[in-house]
């Protein structure tokens, strides 16, 4: 049995995650962390989380929770995710990072603790996406460089902070590392005003965000003549959530190291 203590556990995909680890029989529902201060301490995360009271109460401090706990999982913010990389360091456990938005430097001091912590951290952990990740290096490799425009078209609800989703980038990096075109030289994030025509190369990215969509993203590959779209639609956030408790019983058997969810689905 796999000891989960869920950080954020009031936010979307924090009480997501508190119904996901109860229907999951090989884990355990150990914890629930909120903000420091916040007036949710000591509220059960079964009432939390809408489906009746469960007994663990959520605390404001990982540390209080220490010895209960396997693996926490994460879907705050980069801050916060960083801070607990710490806490997981010190007190030997594991982490499932899903939170999205690390800045360049923020990255770098994630990918610090590989040698300590063993971590999965994937900015989609839905099944369908980590398939799509793998239909797109197979697409990128068939038309990338045969003169079809590619184009990552994503949508999000009114409320995300980031963008473009971490999900599509992760496509365009997957793309990028097969046709050797960097995102950092050929990634167009933004055209306004006499922008020019499309460059044969660049990888290009559109960002919607409007009302309650889950999260949806569409790759084009489009030339003269046809167009091939590849699109994963989620409909609910437990799709992210039952992937996030599978990484986390498969990482509690793993060495210190960074991990994605195509080894945790074993797609590589
Ligand atoms: P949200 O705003 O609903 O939830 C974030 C929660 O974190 C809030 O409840 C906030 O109070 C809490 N929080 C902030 N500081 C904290 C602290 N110090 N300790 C404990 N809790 C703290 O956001 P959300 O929609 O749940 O998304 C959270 C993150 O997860 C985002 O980065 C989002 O992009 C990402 N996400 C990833 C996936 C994936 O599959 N990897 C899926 C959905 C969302």
């Amino acid at each position: 049995m796999t000891r989960i203590a869920i950080v954020g556990v009031a936010g979307r995909m924090g009480r997501t995650l508190v119904n996901a680890v109860q229907q999951d029989t090989e884990a355990s529902l150990a914890g629930g962390i909120v903000e420091p201060g916040s007036s949710l301490v000591g509220v059960d995360l079964g009432e939390l989380a809408g489906q009746g009271r469960l007994g663990v109460a959520a605390v404001d401090d990982p540390a209080r929770i220490a010895d209960d706990i396997d693996v926490l999982i994460d879907f705050t913010a980069p801050r916060v995710t960083l801070d607990n990389l710490a806490f997981c360091a010190t007190h030997g456990k594991r982490m499932v990072i899903g939170t999205t938005g690390l800045s360049e430097a923020e990255l770098a001091e994630l990918d610090g603790y590989r040698e300590r912590v063993p971590m999965v951290f994937a900015p989609n952990m839905s099944v369908g996406v980590n398939l799509t990740l793998q239909l797109l290096q197979t697409a990128a490799r068939a038309l990338g460089d045969e003169g079809y425009d590619i184009e990552v078209i994503e949508s999000h609800h009114r409320h995300k902070v980031d963008a473009p989703s971490g999900t599509a980038l992760k496509m365009g990096e997957v793309m990028a590392d097969v046709l050797e075109r960097p995102l950092k030289e050929y990634g167009v994030f933004e055209r306004v005003g006499q922008c020019g025509p499309r460059t044969d190369k660049e990888i290009g990215f559109a960002t919607l965000r409007a009302g309650d969509i889950v999260g949806e993203h569409t790759v084009m590959f489009a030339t003269e003549g046809e167009r091939v779209e590849i699109t994963h639609k989620a409909s609910s956030r437990m799709t992210f959530a039952k992937g996030a408790v599978r990484a986390a019983r498969w990482v509690a058997g793993q060495s210190a190291g960074r991990y994605d969810m195509q080894d945790v689905l074993g797609l590589d």
